[in-house]
């Protein structure tokens, strides 16, 4: 039962006014207008967000029920939702227990019906014995005699006619000021005034190519179909409109990007090329190389990069965006690389350190706490950064803030970019930076996102993982077998390896025999310490200590004075440190999918075979699928696909995050079929009539939906 289900009105209707004349309305026509509109429903619309008749035609049913005809109680069919009428012959008020009870007894010529609304006290005042009323609910039994749980109930007399139509009624996303019903209602008396007003989008062959209704139609059918399957049909062409329409826009901006945004020219030739190399200290693999020159590519057009650069976790990204920077800071221009933490920002900076330790490239590290830092070491070091001073600048947003000026940012390259995204580019765009973007994911992105969230990007992926990595064994292991598992950990570290020992929160119960205690990590790592790994360095890191902290803890198990790292999900992302050859995951059915994957990359970042264990005494489907496909694959790709179906994607890649309107009917883990077939005819579409000029109503959609998010020029 739903909420709104069990709100009770004295007004319930009973489906679609009787037909009248319908007079045409425009669209934009505002609710209040409509007759039937009074202040308090045309208050409760607006905090809906519905404001004009489109917003109510778009203003879809998530669901719909079927109801049957009104029939005599004796007639009354178990789990079904059904209306019935009678005479009210008993009432009863139950306070004494929580919730509180109103009972009520209906009385027909065929037999009695039980009817219970719960928190109702209101009915008190409303309800008596000899009330004729009519109610609709779903019928269950109660002591043998058919019963209703809060149903919907109005008064009726004998002049009121039996409902006789078995009816498919659509149920839409209601509050308490906004039932369902009420809904219903408006849509049902103005729907067929605003649908001559709704035209065509596609042209009619791209319509009989996929099977797919009008637009009229789809609206008609998906507030008011007659059964499930129109109902799903209408759906699925406003599920394809929704993805054409992301889909032109985002090819839209993607041609004026390329025709507009100019950045600086950065060259390399063949000699540049060789000295970066030499500075990596290894031979980029096939990918890490076609990934370097695609994006040397692009820098040296003179319009702006902005590129993708995928790959799994350990794939070696960094040393590609390395290579990118090198060519900026050789062309006399500022790099500047984000990370989404600053341990990140740390490791970073420490890596690029010793990796161009005697060249006379300068690294300077911006945190939150290098700013904070001493004052005048903070405020000469953004004074070198804006005397050009710096060439390469690491750090988290905190480098892009207000108050912080480059002498002549070229490159920005963003680690990670679902943490940091959009609104940063406007803040460089504003100080007049035109630098060009390498936003780099080691969470990869499904393939089928990345064709569609990212038509706005070049994508370069590394798909292949440096030479000499074994490959990560992942086993599902149950709480029984711990002292196993430590077992194992404790003789890895005695061959000199180390390993992250990872808990989903700080403080919790510690070791019990409930399984559905979780385990925390600061009193598990007393108890690795004292118990489990007697005689080995554990140490410990979690968000709420302080960056100092946090630091130390980091370079001490990079040095290997900690050998073994108690830890929550700080982690997570980009940790590098190559010893690690171990991962213990607790509770580990209270991770995602991509986020075990992510603390998975932790290991197998060396030469050394990695072990990745997953503790859980969990069950269920869903545990089973996310842990079953971990052990199953290590590839990236795969188990972000995984993860994407069962997810969703909303979830899975902040759409707002990416600076996208979320979609409201596409759901595209469910829908690729049509998601592809929806890139394909927006790509031929644009061919033949690249400004839309032969589709004026479909321009108009695209512009009043993505104008102002995708920042698109108006055409032509
Ligand atoms: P990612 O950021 O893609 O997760 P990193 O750039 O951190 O991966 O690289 C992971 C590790 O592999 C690092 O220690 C890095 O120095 C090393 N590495 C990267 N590319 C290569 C390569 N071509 N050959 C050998 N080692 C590499
Ligand atoms: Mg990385």
């Amino acid at each position: 039962m739903t909420p709104e289900d069990a709100t009770s009105t004295d007004s319930a209707t009973e489906g679609p006014a009787p037909e009248a004349a319908t007079p045409s309305l425009p669209l934009q026509t505002p609710l209040p207008r409509l007759p039937g509109v009074n202040p308090k429903l045309a208050t409760a619309l607006r905090a809906q967000g519905l404001e004009t008749l489109r917003d109510l035609l778009e203003y879809l049913p998530r669901d719909y029920r079927s109801e049957s005809a009104e029939r005599d109680v004796e007639a009354l069919v178990i789990d079904e939702i059904q209306s019935a009428r009678g005479e009210i012959v008993a009432v009863d008020y139950v306070s004494g227990r929580r919730p509180s009870r109103f009972e009520a007894t209906l009385q027909d010529a065929t037999g009695k019906l039980a009817i219970v609304w719960f928190n109702a006290s209101y009915l008190r005042t409303k309800l008596r014995p000899g009330m004729r009323i009519r109610v609709r609910g779903k019928v269950k039994t109660f002591r043998n005699i058919p019963q209703m749980v809060n149903p919907k109930y109005e008064s009726v007399d004998d002049a009121t006619p039996k409902d006789l139509t078995n009816r498919f009624r659509p149920v839409y996303p209601a509050t308490a000021d906004l039932p369902s019903e009420q809904i219903e209602q408006l849509v049902a008396g103005h729907l067929d005034s605003a649908l001559p007003n709704l035209d065509e989008w596609f042209p009619a062959g791209l319509l009989h190519r996929h099977r797919l209704m009008s637009r009229r139609e789809a609206y008609a059918k998906i507030h008011r179909p007659d059964n499930a399957k129109q109902a799903a049909e209408a759906r699925r062409r406003l599920v394809y409109d929704e993805l054409m329409l992301l889909q032109l826009a985002l090819s839209f901006s993607r041609r004026r990007r390329e025709g507009r945004i100019s950045a600086p020219v950065l060259r390399l030739d063949k000699t540049l090329d060789a000295r970066i190399k030499a500075r990596l200290g290894f031979e980029m693999t096939t990918a890490q190389q076609r990934a370097a020159w695609q994006i040397a590519a692009d820098m040296a057009t003179g319009t702006g990069m902005n590129r993708l650069l995928q790959g799994d976790v350990g794939s070696g990204k960094t040393a590609v965006a390395l290579y990118a920077m090198l060519v900026a800071v050789a062309n006399k221009m500022q790099a500047a690389l984000l990370a989404p933490t600053e341990v990140l920002a740390e490791q970073h900076a420490f890596n690029l350190r010793n990796m161009l330790g005697e060249s006379s490239v300068n690294i300077e590290l911006v945190t939150g706490r290098t700013r904070r830092g001493t004052k005048r070491s903070g405020e000469a070091m953004l004074e070198r950064l804006e005397a050009g001073q710096v060439d390469i600048a690491v750090g988290t947003q905190a480098l892009i803030q207000k108050g912080i000026d480059f002498a002549n940012l070229g490159l920005v390259v963003v680690d990670e970019q679902h943490r940091l995204g959009v609104r940063q580019r406007a803040v460089l765009r504003g100080k007049g930076y035109m630098p060009h973007y390498l936003v780099m994911t080691a969470t990869p992105i499904p393939r089928t996102l990345a064709l569609s969230f990212f038509a706005d990007f070049d994508v370069s992926i590394i798909d292949e993982l440096p030479p000499g990595r074994q490959p990560i064994r992942t086993r599902w292991s149950p709480y029984k077998d711990l002292g196993k598992v430590y077992g194992f950990v404790a003789a890895e570290v005695d061959k000199g390896r180390r390993a992250y020992v990872v808990f989903p929160q700080i403080e919790g119960s510690g070791m019990t025999d409930n399984p559905d205690d979780v385990r925390g990590l600061v009193v598990e790592h007393q108890a690795l310490q004292d118990r489990h790994l007697p005689g080995v360095a554990v140490g410990m890191m979690h968000g709420r200590m302080t960056s100092e902290e946090k630091q130390q803890v980091m370079a001490d198990f990079r040095s290997g004075a900690v050998q073994v790292l108690a830890a929550t999900t700080v982690i997570e992302v980009g940790v590098d440190v190559p010893e690690a050859t171990v991962i213990v995951i607790h509770n580990a059915e209270r991770f995602g999918l991509s986020q075990l994957h992510q603390l998975r990359g932790r290991v197998g970042r060396g030469e050394h075979a990695s072990t990745c264990i997953l503790l859980s005494d969990a069950t269920g489907r869903d545990v089973e699928q996310r842990l079953g496909a971990m052990v199953k694959t290590n590839d990236g790709f795969e188990i972000a696909e995984a993860d994407l179906k069962l997810r969703g994607p909303g979830d899975f890649f902040g759409t707002r995050q990416s600076g996208l309107p979320p979609l409201k009917v596409a759901d595209i883990g469910q829908e690729l079929e049509l998601l592809h077939v929806a890139k394909d005819e927006a790509l031929a579409l644009l061919e033949h009539d690249p400004d839309l000029d032969k589709l004026p109503v479909l321009r108009q959609a695209l512009f009043d939906r993505f104008g102002e998010t995708l920042n698109l020029a108006q055409v032509g």
